[in-house]
């Protein structure tokens, strides 16, 4: 059998990085699919730098032979945008073996680690340093901080240190052109123009590569405690939530909500996790207590809120971890439900964000309005309230042909729950970004002049479209909605 030489394109990637690290054949499944699976894509060829420099010349050899490019980390992305095309013709840029931390910097309570760090790791190398490094999602034994960053990704230790964005102060990033624009400042204060790293995060990969960032370490608390309540409707959630705040200030660092469906898929898959208080209660919270003075502080601040909470009526009942091992049972209910969720079978994600104040309002309305519109819908209802974050997912109904009922059903969906999410003013993608998932919708919630300054920004920074082409903004996005 003979080979055909390698194209010229092959060749000069494997000049950038050797030909070891081109693949072009064998089983890349795990670059081409999706997380979810709901796409699959061909690459020509997945390409593994190991450091900005390679990166910066894998870039040039795409600008050199017009081809388009798909960064790609952990590939745990729920929005479908680290994947190829079905074309055949996208080079696949795996950040993977750029794993190294760089510096931690004590004094300046700051690490610099390379994009493709798994979050875990960076945890780990933060806690090594002595310090708490606090983005954390489920994802985070496969997730990357590169991919964190372009997508500017959430989770579940937003009420106190915000999203991925909060946490960095300095990016190095391989431009559409292959230029390494050096920015791995450790500042806290730099008012010298543009804001050039705010542009790179969450741009999912279509503005330029990330190879690096400068982020923000914090004091490890002395104590972090658990608590599981039951409470009776929404509005006693968020009634819960306000008293949280004011109870716990800062040391607030975990407020999350689960529907009792979502539940009940967690009891039925994996019944051994023993989900608390779930079966009399429509709703349950996960709460969360960081304290920098004592566990014995912690456990004081915390038994006072539950007790008022409990006489005020916006808890009905309430577990306090007694150690760690429990508590990390209870976060582990929380963070089954997406997997008890892919058990049930298909459904439709929807990541959205509300104002707190406007989400009773909002479940009440849309599941109404859902229940009127889809007979047997059933709806999986979880996430950050701390953060007005909702996963709003949509299951199919039990009996029938599940995937007949997303190719029928999903679009009609969607659109009903983005037009109540646009009625109570929030946004369609609260933490998982756009991706090619939402590309199409996008123009419908985002308004003319928004869209108009993307495509700006956009063909300012990659006016040959190479850079994950199709994500974020179509061709065609001209926006009618919106604020
Ligand atoms: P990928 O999936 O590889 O890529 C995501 C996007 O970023 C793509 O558009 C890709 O092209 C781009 N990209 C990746 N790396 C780079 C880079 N270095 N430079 C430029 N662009 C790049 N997300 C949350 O926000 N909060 C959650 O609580 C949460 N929970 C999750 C739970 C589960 C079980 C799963 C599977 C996912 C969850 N996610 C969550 C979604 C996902 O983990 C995050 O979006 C994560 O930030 C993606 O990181 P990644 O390295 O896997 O990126």
């Amino acid at each position: 059998m003979t080979m055909s030489p390698p194209s010229p394109l092959i060749e000069a990637l494997q000049q950038a990085v050797g030909a070891a690290h081109v693949l072009t054949e064998g089983d890349l499944s795990a670059y081409e699919h999706d997380w979810r699976r709901r796409a699959r894509g061909r690459a020509l060829a997945v390409v593994r730098p190991a450091s900005a420099e390679q990166v910066a010349a894998v870039v040039r050899a795409c600008v050199a032979h017009g081809a388009t490019i798909v960064p790609q980390g952990g590939n745990t992305g729920l929005a479908v945008g680290s994947v190829p095309d079905e074309t055949g013709t996208q080079v696949l840029l795996s950040l993977r073996r750029m794993d190294k931390v760089r510096a931690v910097d004590a004094a300046n309570l700051t690490i610099t680690v390379e994009a493709g760090c798994i979050l875990q790791n960076l945890q780990g190398a933060a806690e090594a340093a002595g310090y708490l490094f606090p983005l954390s999602l489920a994802a985070e034994g496969s997730c990357t901080i590169g991919g964190n960053l372009a997508t500017n990704a959430g989770g579940t230790q937003v009420v106190r240190y915000g999203n991925a964005r909060e946490l960095c102060l300095g990016l190095e990033v391989v431009t559409a052109q292959g230029e390494v624009w050096s920015g791995l400042t450790g500042l806290r204060k730099d008012n010298t123009g543009y804001d050039l790293r705010d542009l790179y995060i969450g741009s999912e990969g279509t503005l330029g590569i990330i190879t690096a960032a400068t982020l923000k370490l914090y004091p490890r608390p002395a104590a972090k405690l658990t608590a599981w309540a039951a409470v009776p409707s929404m509005q006693a959630a968020v009634d819960l939530l306000g008293l949280a705040h004011a109870r716990l200030g800062a040391g607030l660092t975990g407020f999350e909500v689960m529907g009792q469906f979502a539940l009940s898929l967690v009891d039925k898959h994996y019944p051994q996790l023993r989900v608390p208080l779930f079966k009399e209660s429509p709703w349950c919270v996960l709460l969360e207590n960081s304290d920098h003075e004592s566990e014995a502080h912690a456990r004081a601040l915390f038994e006072q809120l539950l007790e008022t909470a409990l006489e005020g009526g916006c808890v009905t009942d309430a577990v306090v971890a007694e150690n760690l091992t429990q508590a990390k049972g209870l976060w582990h209910i929380r963070e089954s439900i997406p997997l008890a969720q892919a058990e049930e079978g298909l459904n439709i994600k929807h990541d959205i964000s509300i104002p707190v104040s406007r989400i009773p309002a909002f479940v009440e309305e849309t599941d109404a309005l859902l229940a009127r519109e889809i007979p047997g819908v059933r709806l999986v209802d979880f996430g950050h309230l701390g953060d007005g974050n909702l996963h709003y997912n949509v299951q199919a109904p039990e009996h029938g042909d599940a995937k007949a009922f997303l190719r029928d059903e999903e679009d009609r969906i969607n659109t009903l729950v983005f037009d109540a999410v646009a009625r109570h003013e929030g946004s369609i993608s609260a933490e998982h970004g756009i991706g090619s998932l939402k590309a199409a919708k996008l123009p419908h919630y985002k308004s003319a002049v928004a869209l108009g300054l993307m495509r700006g920004i956009k063909q300012a920074l990659d006016p040959q479209g190479l850079m994950n082409p199709g994500r974020v903004l179509t061709t065609d996005s001209t926006g009618t909605g919106g604020n």
